[in-house]
């Protein structure tokens, strides 16, 4: 059985313009994620992947290349792609239900069932007893599974998950990445995370794309073997394979860092 192509990227490149001039930001990015796939990019601070998710996300648009989401062009937000952003702050005046239903509000998809799904898809992700609660009361790990829930209520083909877990210890975070790789696996839906942990994206992906700067532009594509997907994110830390995956995109980063992006390869 073929994989059903969720979205594909073509050359895909930005170009900033403002007044202090024009900035190649993305440099032809070529990628096609399958359904049910967990995607990284992991690169230096600067190398364009929030660009990217802004891109797929129809927030900002590509100056050049294509870029299609199950085969339609992608020219605006999309109701069938959810986008966890890098600082998604909750409304502190609204209780945990609220803001979540914010999600549905925005898309004019609250209704009389929307409480009792709010209120189950909460369960699911640790947060019983929670919905009536404000933010504040919350822990750090808690208010990231809220907002988690807000980005999966409206039921998006696609996720898009900027460094979602980078602000939590890392107790709070492994399990965390735990609860995403599982809910997003028993849902059957494809994401894409960005992230700056090496470990995580080791351990939480089915494919690394490793990203080098000056201007963004894909470096390597590491495929994570399957017995290291199989095991989740915890366990996969502990596997006989994981160390030698984690070298092969370290060892990339820091030629990366070392050559100081694209510009300054020597020929
Ligand atoms: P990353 O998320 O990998 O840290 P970004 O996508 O935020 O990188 O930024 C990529 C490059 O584009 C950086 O050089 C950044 O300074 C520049 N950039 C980002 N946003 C803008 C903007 N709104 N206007 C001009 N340049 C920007
Ligand atoms: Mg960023």
């Amino acid at each position: 059985m073929s994989r059903q192509k969720v979205l594909e990227l073509k050359e895909l490149s930005h170009i900033y313009v403002n007044a202090s001039g024009a900035h190649l930001a993305v440099d032809h990015i070529d990628l096609t994620v399958y359904k049910g796939e967990f995607i990284s990019l992991v690169g230096p601070s600067g190398c364009g992947k929030t660009t990217i998710l802004n891109m797929i996300a129809g927030l900002i648009a590509p100056t050049y290349g294509e870029l299609t989401m199950l085969g339609e062009a992608i020219t605006s937000p999309s109701s069938r792609l959810g986008y966890m952003q890098q600082q998604d702050y909750l409304y502190p005046w609204r209780t945990i239900l609220q803001n979540v239903m914010l999600g549905l509000e925005i898309r004019k998809e609250a209704n009389a069932q929307s409480k009792q799904k709010i209120i189950s898809l909460l369960d699911e992700l640790g947060l019983e007893q929670s919905a009536d609660k404000y933010p504040h009361q919350l822990s750090g790990g808690m208010r990231q599974r809220v907002a988690l829930a807000r980005t999966l209520i409206t039921d998006p083909d696609l996720l898009l998950l900027d460094e979602p877990f980078s602000a939590l210890d890392l107790h709070i975070k492994m399990q965390l990445e735990e609860l995403v790789q599982s809910t997003l696996d028993r849902l059957g839906k494809t994401a894409i995370l960005v992230t700056h942990d090496l470990a995580e994206a080791v351990a939480i992906s089915d494919r690394v794309v490793v990203l080098g700067r000056n201007p963004g532009h894909i470096r390597k594509i590491v495929t994570i073997p399957r017995e290291l997907r199989a095991a989740g994110p915890i366990e996969a830390r502990k596997h006989p394979s994981y160390q030698a995956c984690f070298d092969e995109i370290w060892y990339e980063l820091d030629e990366e860092m070392e050559r100081g992006g694209k510009g300054c390869r020597i020929t």
